[in-house]
């Protein structure tokens, strides 16, 4: 087939580009290169199926594609506040271009959505039945409820236009090609204890989030875009949680740092803990997460310690 990824030289788009160009599939590569870096595909261009392109989700553009994976947005919150409205207009502008697209082509387009469209959730663990508690009007609104606007259009192009989608909804990923400087906080605490300063916890780090490794996202997302089952909404994320003060001490620990973490104010409506239900995923994909995050963070700390040559 050949496949769309936008978003595709970002963290998560570039192993799903290198997973689909290993299963044999012609991969085109869309990026405006606000996150997403050359050098996360660079190892990709010789490759004859391989085509990068640089474009914005916000233009239309006509291209022949079979499926689509539309993963373009920043993720992480420092950079989606860096330009709020560049971000709510990504997410929806681009979910409009790339579903006219697909809707043309009658190719299949999957959404990568987010644990986030639940807010700051009420209810623990969550499943795709439970709508959220989202702020319309915070700082991570442009985020969120650009996400929840996709969601939407997604189904209003599935019911009206009959395009053939698929919805997943990510919890919070880590692994190698995270940027050094993306603020999230796996990557924070790892680059912070390999140059030897504190981790900086938001609040008093009794917060939780479920830690998913990359190649057990990609296995997922590939399944939800080739399973008939269902066309989701669809949670893919590791259930075990942490709290933040508890990442911390493993990052530490396996580093032998021997300094310790300095408190930071909690960003306003930083939701207080997280964790999917993966019942769906189980269900209809028979996937579950089969990486430890203290396996995955070993793996991550070897990319840091490259990148930052430590
Ligand atoms: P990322 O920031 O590394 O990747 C996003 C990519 O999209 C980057 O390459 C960026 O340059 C590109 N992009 C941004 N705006 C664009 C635009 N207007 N036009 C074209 N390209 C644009 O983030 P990621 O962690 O790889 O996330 C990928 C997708 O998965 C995002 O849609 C994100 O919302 C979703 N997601 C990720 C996580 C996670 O924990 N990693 C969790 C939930 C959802
Ligand atoms: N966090 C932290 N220190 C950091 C970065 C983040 O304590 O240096 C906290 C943040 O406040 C949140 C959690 O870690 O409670 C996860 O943050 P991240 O930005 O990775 O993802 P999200 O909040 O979008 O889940």
């Amino acid at each position: 087939m050949r496949i769309l990824v936008t978003g595709g030289a970002g963290f998560v788009g570039s192993h799903l580009c290198e997973k689909l160009l290993s299963l044999g599939h012609e991969v085109i590569c869309l990026d405006n290169f606000f996150t997403g870096r050359k050098q996360n595909v660079a190892h990709l261009c010789t490759n004859p199926n391989f085509e990068l392109l640089r474009h914005d989700v916000i233009e239309p553009i006509l291209l022949e594609v079979d499926q689509i994976y539309n993963l373009a947005c920043p993720a992480s919150p420092v950079h989606y506040q860096y330009n709020p409205v560049k971000t709510i207009k990504t997410s929806i502008m681009g979910a409009i271009n790339m579903l006219g697209l697909a809707k043309r082509l009658k190719a299949r387009i999957l959404q990568a959505s987010t644990s986030e469209v639940y807010g700051d959730p009420a209810v623990h663990p969550q499943t795709e039945a439970y709508w959220g508690n989202v702020n319309p009007i915070g700082i991570r609104s442009c985020y969120d409820e650009g996400k929840r606007v996709a969601e939407t259009l997604f189904m209003d192009y599935h019911r009206q236009n009959k395009v053939d989608i698929r919805i997943v909804r990510i919890f919070n990923t880590y692994g190698p090609r995270m940027l050094a400087n993306d603020g999230r906080v796996v990557s924070n605490f790892i680059v912070q204890a390999l140059k030897g300063e504190p981790t900086t916890i938001y609040g008093d780090g009794s917060q939780t989030r479920s830690f998913c490794y990359v190649d057990d996202l990609v296995s997922g997302l590939i399944k939800m875009m080739n399973q008939e089952q269902t066309v989701g909404p669809v949670n893919l994320g590791n259930p075990k949680e942490f709290t933040m003060l508890e990442l911390s001490n493993l990052i530490t620990t396996k580093l032998k740092l021997d300094i310790k973490p300095i408190f930071q104010p909690l960003p306003q409506d930083d939701p207080k803990q997280r964790k999917p239900d993966i019942t769906l995923a189980k269900k209809h994909l028979d996937w579950e997460p089969t990486i430890p995050l203290e396996v995955g963070v070993d793996y991550t700390i070897l990319y840091f310690k490259r990148l930052l040559k430590v």
